[in-house]
């Protein structure tokens, strides 16, 4: 049984302060949830303040991203060296609004995931398909191609300390939500792709978890589903009674 992940990519949504504020609602509304990993994404400059307030909680804190060098002349660049250091746990990859909008590449992406794995912070490594990718038939290839690229390299012994997420493009802030069995489907395709790098001992460990408009009303319907190994989620978590909701699937 591999155990689910719910984490909340709060993009570039709130301020110290405000991230306080949800944490100290979003506690009591989670106590005693022990059944699935819980972890929040703030921006870099909400981070400690985010930490500050899970202290004490399994609530586990991440980075929306972060550069493969430990250090260097990279200007507004974060490593995963520095991520851990203020106590960040985890951090995520390859996000599609990165491909889409700050040109991430697959290199890229396969980088930092080496990068974070030598420093010691878990990743959630994200690939998906576009609408028209998915229209043209091309679903299966992009996923081969993202996949692929971003496990080079990676060990099957680290299979704990990774997951990936199935972010279909046209699935994200959209409000349109891929079925559970067109999710359950791709992550059934990508875990196949993963056995390929790092073998089908650890590609059955590897956690797959689902993005795209997950809501309070279909986190239950997306969960059950054993292929989904958990969920990523923007918009609905910038709330705490919502993300608590999907957290209580
Ligand atoms: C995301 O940004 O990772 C995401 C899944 O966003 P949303 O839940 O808003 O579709």
């Amino acid at each position: 049984m591999r155990r689910k992940l719910i984490a909340a990519n709060w993009k570039m949504y709130k301020t110290p302060d405000q991230a306080r504020a949800f944490v100290s609602e979003f506690k009591p509304m989670i106590a005693g949830h022990d059944r699935d990993d819980t972890a929040l994404f703030p921006p870099f400059i909400s981070i400690p303040a985010t930490l500050e307030a899970v202290a004490g909680t399994k609530i586990e804190v991440g980075a929306q991203n972060m550069h493969w060098e430990k250090q260097g002349a990279y200007t507004g660049e974060v490593s995963a060296d520095m991520l851990k250091c203020v106590g960040c746990t985890q951090v995520i990859i390859g996000h599609s609004e990165r491909r889409q909008y700050f040109g991430e590449t697959d290199i890229g992406v396969n980088r930092k995931l080496r990068g974070a794995l030598a420093d010691g912070l878990k990743a959630i490594v994200c690939v998906g398909e576009l609408f028209e990718e998915r229209e043209s038939g091309l679903t299966e290839s992009i996923l081969r191609r993202q996949v692929g690229a971003a496990l080079r390299e990676i060990s099957g012994a680290d299979v704990d300390k990774f997951c990936i997420a199935y972010e279909p493009v046209w699935a994200i802030g959209t409000g349109k939500t891929a079925t559970p069995e067109i999710a359950a489907n791709a992550h059934i395709f990508i875990r196949g792709e993963a056995a390929k790098a790092i073998g089908a001992d650890a590609a059955r460990k590897l956690r797959v978890i689902y993005g795209g408009s997950v809501k309070p009303e279909n986190a239950h319907a997306l969960m059950s589903q054993e292929e989904i190994d958990g969920a990523l989620v923007g918009g609905a978590s910038l709330d705490p009674k919502s993300f608590a909701a999907i957290v209580n699937w």
